[in-house]
């Protein structure tokens, strides 16, 4: 006897289906037109959250609708904000619509982009190398896409590692913990995170007054770890600091890198983007001689989450990672994408975002994109510069604002308009002179955030600051 499809639990009938999708596309973009009329982050009931979190299975099935029903009134109504226009807070983008279509198509074909050799695959080879043809890199070398900026700095600096190491069975081979990397004080924790899992020694240099790598330091340290018997391996330069956006002096560690022959990393999750920008390339000289680069398409590009990429000048993600077990011996032509990443099974939907992106932007849309970033940054700097109480505390070369309001406390402040709900902006420590300063800290990356959205920040800063100061009478 054979079951119905019903039997299973999951089936639902077409007609059905076909409402139920319909009607979560049309909260999609109904949500889409509202969220800039709402406040930045809605406000989210404590008792609504227990219930989310402590929720234990329920013994019978529920119908697809009220599931629907549950997602739209319980879940979806309360978001981190990084949707709305006036949210400026850390590195977190809105969702490019097309990305979301995207999205639903792939989970339709819920494609295995790890396994294979089909459309996806392909595509997604085809999507990494119009990365690099934006970053102004050659097509050939290995590259795979990956959950975020943090998966793929950690796949390139497995990369690096294995490719420094001695085979295994080579007498006095180091372990691993002789290998040093480097990075400076500025450099995002995933680095650090990265190291600790691969069991390496990690070299913390500081930065100069522009907040960027010092490279006379990098070089004494090198020197010094040599002369102590240790293996200067890797040095992770940054391309767009988390903080405030400095770029390190590429040219200048490529040189040491070739010179003591290191592997040199560059981690342009938030920053390698703006490579692709005229007015900004200066800053990426020599981006081109970096042995490994990765970079967060969902960030400036705004590429819903998850979408991150790691790229290989030349070599080293499938020396790293692959493992030929029997039961995915194949004859396809091409190796399988698996190979090239810690992860088997791997999301088809992150390439058909990336690339729908890349598709409806072109290239020139991206440039546009990208320049709007820095345009609205451009804006905001100039605000806080015209500003008699503001002040700048960091060099706004890419889409990062960071500033003080004198005489009040910046982490307060931010408190304070994040609570009032018409903006969002968190903070950052800045290394200075005088010791770690916490500056308010603006990233623009919102396809939708105009200098309007700007002046609303501004505004409730203000607004925060005359608060303050009136309790502090
Ligand atoms: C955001 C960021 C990361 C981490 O990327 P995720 O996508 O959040 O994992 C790493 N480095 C820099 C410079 C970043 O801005």
């Amino acid at each position: 006897m054979s079951h119905s499809p019903a039997g299973s639990g999951l089936e639902i009938p077409q007609e059905e289906l076909r409402a139920l999708l319909r009607r979560s596309a049309d909260w999609a973009a109904d949500h889409l037109a509202a969220v800039p009329e709402g406040p930045v982050r809605p406000h989210f009931p404590e008792e609504q959250a227990r219930l989310l979190e402590s929720g234990a299975l329920d013994e019978a099935p529920r119908s697809p609708e009220a599931v629907v029903d549950d997602i739209l009134d319980l879940i979806a109504p309360y978001p981190l904000g990084n949707g709305h226009p006036a949210f400026f807070g850390w590195v977190i983008s809105p969702p490019a619509p097309i990305g979301i279509a995207a999205d639903l198509i792939a989970s339709a074909v819920n494609a295995n982009v790890g396994v294979g050799d089909h459309a996806l695959s392909r595509l997604e080879r085809g999507a990494l190398r119009q990365v690099r043809g934006l970053l102004g890199l050659s097509p050939a070398g290995e590259g795979v896409l990956t959950s975020g900026g943090s998966m793929a700095n950690l796949l390139c600096l497995t990369a690096a590692l294995r490719s420094v190491l001695p085979a295994e069975d080579a007498p006095g081979a180091l372990t691993a913990r002789e290998y040093v990397f480097y990075q400076s004080s500025e450099t995002h924790a995933c680095v650090a995170r990265a190291v600790r899992m691969l069991g390496g020694t990690l070299r913390t240099i500081p930065v100069g007054p522009d907040l960027a790598l010092d490279t006379d330091e990098l070089r004494t340290a090198i020197e010094k770890d040599r002369a102590d018997g240790l293996r200067p391996a890797v040095v992770a330069s940054t391309l767009g600091t988390v903080g405030t956006g400095a770029v390190d002096d590429l040219v200048t560690i490529g040189a040491i890198c070739a010179e003591y022959g290191l592997w040199h990393h560059g981690d342009g999750s938030y920053g390698a983007l703006w490579s692709a920008v005229p007015r900004a390339r200066a800053l990426f000289a020599g981006m081109d001689t970096l042995d490994s680069v990765t970079v967060d398409p969902h960030k400036s590009l705004n590429v819903p989450i998850d979408c991150g990429v790691a790229l290989m000048r030349g070599q080293g993600l499938r020396a790293a990672f692959s493992m030929l077990p029997t039961y995915l011996h194949h004859d396809d032509d091409r190796p399988w994408l698996n190979e090239y990443s810690v992860e088997l099974t791997r999301s088809g939907n992150r390439v058909l975002k990336l690339w729908s992106v890349l598709r409806m932007l072109g290239r020139r849309g991206v440039i546009g994109l990208l320049e709007h970033h820095l345009d609205v940054a451009r804006h905001l700097a100039a605000s806080v510069t015209a500003h008699p109480s503001m002040r700048l505390v960091a060099d706004a070369k890419l889409s990062t604002v960071c500033f003080v309001y004198e005489g009040c406390d910046s982490k307060e402040l931010a408190r304070r308009v994040t609570a009032a709900g018409r903006a969002l902006i968190a903070t950052v420590d800045i290394p200075g002179p005088d010791g770690p300063l916490t500056a308010l800290r603006a990233c623009l990356c919102n396809y939708r955030t105009t200098t309007e959205h700007v002046d609303v920040l501004v505004s409730e800063i203000e607004r925060a600051a005359a608060s303050l100061a009136a309790e502090s009478k």
